[in-house]
């Protein structure tokens, strides 16, 4: 069956759907977590295929020293390795954060039946806020997109990291110029 492409607001769904989103979303968020662990910007990703997660990823660009490695890239390798194929037609992708333009087309490269995250980003999104690139019908592919699945739990995730950050960078600024007056 092909879903409607179409942009969908989470409010907008039933209670029934939008539980069913809000359990795959959790999982993205609880990887995001393993990538706060790791010193990074907490942002996770799963892609599901017929209740089932087929790939999953986070945030690891400062580990891996790689710009390429976003949530949904990981997401997406993972998931072409696990069909032993590129294309995802029929795979839902959750992710905490809007995709970015990279991960947008990477998306529309892997023909991903819809696209579901959580917080919008008014820096970097390509999913609805600065551009709509997977709806974009000059493409030769489009996905359905649901926009705002656990928004406020994934844009809280990301606020207290930055607000810690910036804390840590504080405190830095205060030891060192303790450390410059003391010598
Ligand atoms: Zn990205």
């Amino acid at each position: 069956m092909q879903i409607k492409k179409e942009m969908i607001e989470a409010e907008t769904l039933s209670l029934q759907e939008r539980d069913e989103h809000e359990y795959w979303m959790q999982k993205a968020l609880d990887l995001a977590d393993k990538a706060e662990e790791l010193g990074e910007v907490p942002i996770g990703a799963v892609i599901v295929l017929d209740g089932e997660i087929i790939g999953e990823g986070y945030n690891l660009r400062e580990t891996e020293k790689r710009a390429l490695a976003h949530a949904e890239i990981q997401a997406i390798e993972a998931a072409n390795h696990h069909l032993g194929a590129w294309r995802l037609e029929g795979a839902t992708l959750y992710v905490t954060l809007e995709p970015c333009p990279m991960c947008a087309g990477a998306l529309i490269n892997s023909r991903i039946e819809r696209i579901v995250y959580g917080a919008s980003d008014i820096k970097s999104g390509c999913v609805g806020t600065l551009m709509n690139l997977p709806m974009d019908t000059r493409f030769n592919h489009e996905a359905q997109v649901i926009r705002g699945i656990k928004a406020t739990e994934c844009g809280d995730k990301l606020s207290t990291f930055f607000r810690g950050l910036r804390e840590k960078r504080k405190k830095e600024k205060v030891m060192n110029k303790t450390v410059d007056n003391q010598s």
